[in-house]
């Protein structure tokens, strides 16, 4: 019982294959430059031993449709999937879903349809995701496809929170609201951290802090999402690899009145210009932080602002959870970077927030606690897997079983 989880962006596809019965990966692989002559590509076949066979070849791939054919082409050959009827299901990342999609959903022309109407929520994100479906569902006609959106786990936040103090006709007629993002990723820690924490999901307070290039933080109360730092757009909340986070909007209405920027342009600055890049020209945490060590100022200041804000958030969360029982650090500077662990948590004991150094700098594969013996808040490194997830929800939303 196999189940192919595909993420498609705009000149990329990502895909992970899951043996659903033990959640094992029995291959993946990365497709890059789509449309462009130095493409690139890699596979990676997992083998039951637990080592991998990696393949990296450079190769222009002319569009998402050719992409998609030397996917399937190479899971064939390899094996990976020997007959089709073995693959039960192929699940899609989609990066928003709107106020209508709170839960995987099953593709058809509807749902292809309502995720185009919801391109101008996430332009770049949703055409990409689209494009990646449409031509999977041409390789793949018979097997089922499924959506999972990227917004869905917040869809529980309630209105006080998802809410903005705009003119509340206004926000309507142009679905103006918080929506949150890196959802999968979430959900997958929080049921993690549950685990670790030997209690149900629906009896957990959590502070999630996802910190990748793109960071977010989400308080999740009795297993749901109930605010998250993201908001209409992946812009808002935390300090980022380029994106900036929170801004006055007022700092906008300045730039444009004061430069005459366009449109495009203050989009490009924010998104792409601003976060660890804006303030120290590099936007890789690990060389922000190598940076920092050599004793670079401007390196110094964007650690200590990205931390600070993170610090914010916890705050924040505590104070609407009334009672977290962990702090859980995810994605590739949570899951690697004790400095930003150890800084975001320190000064927090007040809190019953307490970070034990030693456990904290301790190099770890897999999940693990670094809170100290006393701390009543717990605090977890836990590695996320959204591939992984997509295809648990792609299967469940199938109504099968994996056992
Ligand atoms: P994405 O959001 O693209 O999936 P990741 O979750 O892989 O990104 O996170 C990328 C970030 O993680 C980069 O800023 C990278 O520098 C940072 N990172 C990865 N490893 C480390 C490390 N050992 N120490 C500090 N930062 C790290």
């Amino acid at each position: 019982m196999k189940v192919l989880a595909i993420n498609s962006g705009s000149s990329s596809i990502k895909y992970e294959l899951f043996d659903m019965r033990s959640c094992a990966t029995l291959a993946s692989g990365l497709l890059e430059r789509i449309g462009d002559s130095a493409g690139r590509q890699s596979y990676r076949l997992h083998n039951s031993d637990g080592s991998i066979d990696e393949q990296v070849e450079d190769v222009a791939v002319k569009d998402h449709q050719a992409g998609v054919n030397r996917i399937a082409s190479w899971l064939a050959e390899s094996g990976a999937i020997g007959n089709a009827s073995e693959l039960v299901g192929i699940g899609h990342r989609v990066a928003h879903g709107g106020a209508e999609f709170t839960q995987p959903t099953v593709i058809n022309e509807q749902v292809l349809a309502a995720i185009r109407r919801l391109i101008p929520l996430a332009p770049l994100h949703n055409a990409a995701n689209l494009r990646g479906i449409e031509v999977t569902r041409a390789q793949w006609p018979d097997i089922p496809q499924v959506a999972i959106f990227d917004t869905a786990f917040h869809h529980t936040i309630p209105v006080h929170a998802h809410q903005y103090a705009l003119p509340a006709d206004l926000a309507q007629a142009h679905t103006i609201r918080r929506y949150g993002f890196h959802g999968t990723s979430h959900k997958y820690v929080s049921e993690e951290a549950a685990r670790l924490l030997d209690r149900p999901l629906n009896e957990v307070n959590l502070i999630v802090l996802h910190l990748g290039n793109g960071a977010s933080a989400t308080a999740v109360c009795g297993g749901k999402s109930i605010d998250t730092s993201m908001g209409m757009t992946p812009l808002e909340g935390l300090m980022m690899g380029t994106r900036c986070g929170d801004v006055d909007p007022g700092v906008i209405l300045h730039l444009t009145r004061a430069t005459g920027m366009s449109v495009a342009e203050i989009d490009a600055l924010l998104n792409h210009e601003s976060g660890l890049k804006g303030i120290c020209g590099d936007n890789d945490m690990r060389e922000v932080l190598r940076r920092a060590d050599d004793g670079d100022s401007q390196a110094t200041l964007a650690v200590e602002m990205y931390a600070y804000r993170i610090k914010k958030y916890i705050g924040a969360y505590a104070a609407i959870l009334q009672g977290v029982d962990a702090v859980v650090f995810t994605a590739g500077i949570g899951e690697h970077s004790a400095e930003i662990r150890e800084r975001a948590c320190s000064h927090l004991e007040h809190l019953g927030i307490h970070l034990d150094a030693d456990k904290n700098s301790a190099e770890k594969q897999g999940s693990f606690a670094i809170h100290s013996a006393d701390s009543k808040i717990k605090i977890f490194v836990i590695p996320t897997n959204e591939e992984l997830e997509i295809a648990k929800q792609t299967l469940h939303c199938l109504g099968e079983n994996p056992s």
